[in-house]
């Protein structure tokens, strides 16, 4: 058997519009402006993408953007507040294991925009 290609993924990418760091979103948008994605069990870009490039959000966990561009879905312009005091010992530890492995795809896909380029 291949590998297996990863449609969110390249349904996503299609959907991001790269303006210097930020990946400013060019699908639809909930009545509240938020970026509107629906894959694996998401409705909202944004918790697809930190879900997605940072590993599973804990319950309770929230997804606000760290930047001034409303319709950025950035990973890197994504900050995960509350949640984790709910999870399990059980469920962090694979939260964390998720985590890296999307990390290193978040890697292989968007090389940190912070890296000054020549
Ligand atoms: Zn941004």
């Amino acid at each position: 058997m291949t590998r297996q290609k990863t449609p969110s993924l390249d349904r996503f990418l299609l959907k991001i519009d790269r303006q210097g760091d930020h990946w400013l979103w060019t699908a639809s948008t909930a009545p509240n402006g938020a970026p509107q994605f629906t894959a694996d069990g998401h409705q909202h870009a944004r918790r697809w993408a930190y879900a997605h490039f940072h590993g599973p959000i804990p319950r309770g966990g929230r997804i606000t953007p760290t930047c001034d561009a409303p319709l950025c879905v950035s990973p890197y312009h994504l900050a995960l507040s509350g949640g984790t005091s709910h999870s399990t010992p059980d469920e962090l530890s694979a939260l964390k294991l998720e985590a890296a492995k999307a990390r290193q795809e978040l890697r292989s896909v968007a090389p940190s925009p912070t890296a000054p380029t020549p």
